[in-house]
């Protein structure tokens, strides 16, 4: 009997050690875009829509954790599912230059070695984190742009399309608008209509999609994807694709995505700040972030936020704005989704 109970007590032991082994915390945060996000311009179908679109976008990366899967693969896997959505400005649904042309960014980076890879004003491949994987594993370089990024998309297996696939209506109603309004004030001090961000418009938001994993290995990853800013001009690019503005991911600290009013973003260096306020500091993830988005972006006028882990599993989504589109995963829970910020 007693070496029975041994035997048990033995075969216990060793299957709660496999499932620690297995089971190490993993956890995956995302954006769909921070602005003047305001339940009274919200409808219910709409709300429920871009809920709906998040959970899945979770699910799917969870999917990519769960099996033990890489932290840039669950980002990459997870950031396509919102590019595929006309709900947000990314991919398919991405919003207007003043030209009436759809140009992408999006970048995607490994916490593990720092390797990172990017791409800029891209106009025909489908899913623009894809491309800036292939840049990332798959070249000597960390930013393609424009005809060239898209020259090496034909030599990688990336999924290449028809301009028009990008469009839709609403995109193409918010330029008309941003048109519109800059004939308007054409000699104003309004420079920031001419880049399509107006505060006072209730339905302004940007809609960017970015993305945080934390793997069970213990490797942190951060991806960006966007279309940039609606009437945006001159090959503009934003925070985005820039790594350590829009992306950072290091073991060493956090990994994050950030949204918001690109040119601020870039200026403020925000993603290697934050991350930089951990590794040289000693700051928590929430308080690097708090430094960076509520302080040192407000000071300045610039509006946004983001969403970060840091290797402990500790997730921060802090922005500065009536909104953002914000949910998580940790292990194996349901998606938490989050839209206004009177829902903290
Ligand atoms: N940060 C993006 C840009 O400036 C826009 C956004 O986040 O919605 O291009």
């Amino acid at each position: 009997m007693r070496y029975l109970l041994a035997v048990i007590f033995i075969l216990l032991t060793i299957t709660a050690q496999a499932h620690e082994e297995k089971g190490k915390p993993y956890a995956l945060v995302i954006h769909g875009g921070a602005g003047t996000i305001l339940k009274k311009n919200m409808t219910p179908q709409k709300e429920r829509s871009i809920r709906a679109k998040m959970a899945e976008a979770l699910r799917m990366g969870q999917a990519v954790l769960d099996r033990g899967g890489m932290a840039t693969e669950a980002v990459v896997v997870t950031l396509k599912v919102l590019e595929d959505s006309p709900l947000f400005n990314a991919g398919r649904g991405a919003v207007f230059t003043h030209e009436g042309r759809n140009e992408m960014d999006a970048s995607l980076m490994d916490g593990r070695d720092l390797n990172a890879g990017a791409v800029a004003g891209v106009t025909h491949v489908k899913n623009p984190i894809t491309l800036a994987r292939e840049v990332m594993v798959h070249s000597k370089h960390v930013m393609l742009a424009g005809s060239g990024a898209e020259e090496f998309a034909s030599t990688r297996n990336i999924e290449m399309v028809d301009a028009g696939y990008f469009r839709t209506e609403k995109r193409w109603q918010q330029l008309q608008k941003a048109l519109q309004k800059e004939k308007a004030s054409i000699e104003a001090e309004n420079q920031i209509a001419a880049l399509g961000y107006d505060p006072e418009d209730p339905d302004q938001k940007f809609g960017t999609v970015g993305a945080a994993a934390l793997d069970s290995h213990g490797n942190l990853a951060a991806g960006t994807s966007t279309g940039g800013m609606t009437n945006k001009r001159w090959n503009r690019i934003g925070d985005s694709p820039v790594i350590g503005a829009g992306t950072y991911a290091d073991n060493n600290s956090c990994a994050l995505s950030a949204t918001g009013h690109g040119e601020y973003f870039i200026r403020a260096a925000v993603a290697h700040s934050i991350c930089a306020l951990m590794e040289y500091k000693g700051l928590t993830l929430q308080q690097a972030a708090d430094e960076i988005i509520m302080k040192k972006l407000v000071k300045m006028g610039g509006e946004g936020g983001i969403v970060a882990l840091d290797r402990d599993g500790n997730i921060s989504m802090t922005f500065n704005t009536e909104g953002m589109y914000r949910g998580y995963v940790k292990g194996h829970s349901e998606p938490v989704i989050k839209i206004y910020k009177t829902e903290d």
